[in-house]
């Protein structure tokens, strides 16, 4: 079993018009494998309209499901997969980071054979605090034992997140991460104005619509903004890699999968 997804998605493909390659990792979100990689999904109102079901993952012969940890997913091959790659990250943590590294130096070598710059998302549909992750967990102080990141300093990594407070600690100087906002309540809203505003943290914004010239930001946001003394807004599907877009950006992306039915404030009208 493969744990990277090398530009097999349409949004990532269209990084290479930028001159990247855009390797992936695909978790089962929230508790879908029996351990919760996603500890802000429920304040965000997120694991319905999680991007676990866009595209291939969404599709389930006869609307089949399997509901491996009390959670109904779409039966197909790449849930399973997805669920798999979970667990063994939850019960073999050394087997995976190391299987992750060797499949990032693949990843590193196929880029430059293609001329293109590598760029990897491992929180694909997850929301690992991947700073704080050792590579090798039986390394005596985990404050300063190395990362993924330090691992590999010329791969230029990325993520959306729904935990603000990562925005307060330095981040790796090769992580860049947009803050996912939702208005499933008030008091996550609140978290990420909070962190635009301490930390100048991106702002992604999941739309009905997606992006139009003329679309209009929450107030509150547009209030943030305002605050900021700037208000780049970015058409978030263009392409995928967020660490292009100018610093404290507001994002927005066009609902897909099961999102395009939310009504919990996830997805803004
Ligand atoms: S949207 Fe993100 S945080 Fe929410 S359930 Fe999906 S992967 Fe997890």
């Amino acid at each position: 079993m493969k744990l990277l997804n090398i530009d097999a998605n349409p949004k990532t493909v269209k990084g290479q018009k930028q001159g990247y390659m855009t390797a992936v990792l695909y978790l089962a979100p929230f508790t879908a494998a029996g351990i919760n990689v996603c500890p802000m999904a429920e304040l965000a109102g997120c694991v319905a309209a999680c991007l676990n079901t866009a595209g291939r993952g969404g599709i389930a012969k006869g609307g089949a499901t399997f509901a491996p940890h009390g959670t109904e997913l779409p039966d197909n091959a790449v849930q399973r997969a997805r669920v798999a790659r979970t667990r063994l990250y939850a019960e073999y943590r050394d087997a995976f980071m190391r299987q992750l590294e060797r499949e990032l130096h693949a990843f590193v070598r196929k880029a430059a054979r293609a001329g293109l710059v590598p760029a990897a998302r491992l929180n694909g549909t997850s929301d690992i605090v991947w700073e704080r992750v050792p590579v090798d967990s039986s390394h005596p102080d985990p404050r300063v034992a190395a990362t993924i990141f330090d691992l590999f300093p010329d791969v230029q990594f990325y993520d959306y997140t729904k935990l603000p407070k990562r925005f307060a600690r330095p981040l790796p100087a090769n992580y860049h991460l947009s803050l996912s906002y939702s208005e499933a309540s008030k008091r996550y809203a609140a978290l990420c104005f909070a962190a635009a505003r301490e930390h100048d943290a991106p702002l992604a914004m999941v739309t009905r619509k997606g992006y139009t010239a003329d679309c209009t930001l929450p107030w509150a946001a547009g209030e943030t903004m305002r605050q900021r003394g700037e208000c780049h807004v970015v058409d978030g599907d263009a392409h995928d890699l967020r660490f292009l877009d100018p610093p404290g950006a507001v994002v927005i992306l066009r609902a897909k999968g099961r999102a395009r039915k939310d009504t919990t404030g996830f997805v803004i009208d």
